[in-house]
């Protein structure tokens, strides 16, 4: 459901993606990992075009994501969840989830508000709909935005570090949430630190450092496995 086709990037001089080959097919979850600084958030950026790539294709459900009427295309097709959620703090919950079915398909407030209802039911929020962002706590928060993102029923779901700016005790109940979505054959990739997440969710697990693809396999490949002495290193630092 999306190719990546020698995949580079540049930030000036500064070299962000290598040589990046990737597919995900349809309901695949999976899993990013790698040190800070090797490219994770641009390479899932890239996706939707929040940055532009530098040379290669990306090609998302049949489109390729470039410049023109064909990415709008693409951004209805990719959600995305960011490390800080970005809610509408002006807006109640109900409203936050409802608002870009309404705007960017036209869809009656009645039927928008109705869909957001169950949305975020299915992440638990219920009690909520009715507040604003600011009364909710950070897990309350990040599970909103994933209900807004599920609202223009993308393809796809990008996540960048979805729970590293919450605190320890409400990192399960947003891991939760995803991995509900990903058994009900959303397709996803995460970003994550959580390790023991991507081991328990994941379809497949891709290594990046310096901008490189450097390994991926099936989680239990990946971790108990490694192949190459730079995941290797990696995985010994961290677990
Ligand atoms: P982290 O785990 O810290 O989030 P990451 O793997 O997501 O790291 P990226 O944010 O993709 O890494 O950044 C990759 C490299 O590109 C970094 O060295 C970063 O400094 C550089 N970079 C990212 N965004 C920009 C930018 N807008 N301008 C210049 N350099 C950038
Ligand atoms: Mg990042």
């Amino acid at each position: 459901i999306i190719t990546m086709r020698k995949v580079e990037k540049h930030y000036a001089k500064f070299h962000a993606l290598r040589d990046i080959d990737l597919d995900v097919r349809r309901g695949e979850v999976i899993a990013i990992i790698g040190p800070s600084g090797s490219g994770k958030s641009t390479l899932i950026r890239c996706i939707n075009r929040l940055e532009t790539i530098s040379s290669g294709e990306i090609v998302v459900d049949g489109t390729k994501v470039e410049d023109g009427k064909s990415l709008a295309r693409v951004r209805a097709e990719v959600g995305m969840v960011f490390q800080q959620f970005n809610l509408f703090p002006h807006m109640s919950v109900l409203r936050n989830v409802a608002i870009a079915p309404m705007r960017v398909r036209g869809m009656p407030k009645a039927e928008a508000e109705k869909r957001a209802r169950q949305l975020l039911e299915r992440v638990g929020l219920s009690p909520q709909v009715d507040k604003y962002p600011e009364q909710l706590s950070g897990g309350q928060q990040q599970r909103v935005a994933i209900a807004r993102a599920l609202a223009m029923e993308p393809l796809v779901l990008l996540f960048d570090e979805p729970t590293s700016a919450l605190d320890p005790e409400m990192v399960g109940e947003v891991l939760d949430v995803i991995q509900s979505l990903a058994a009900t054959g959303v397709t996803m990739l995460v970003v994550t630190h959580e390790m023991g997440f991507a081991r328990r969710v994941a379809d497949r697990v891709v290594f990046m450092e310096a901008g490189q693809i450097i390994e991926q396999g099936s989680p239990d490949d990946l971790f108990d496995n490694p192949k190459t002495d730079r995941a290797r290193a990696f995985l010994s630092a961290i677990m």
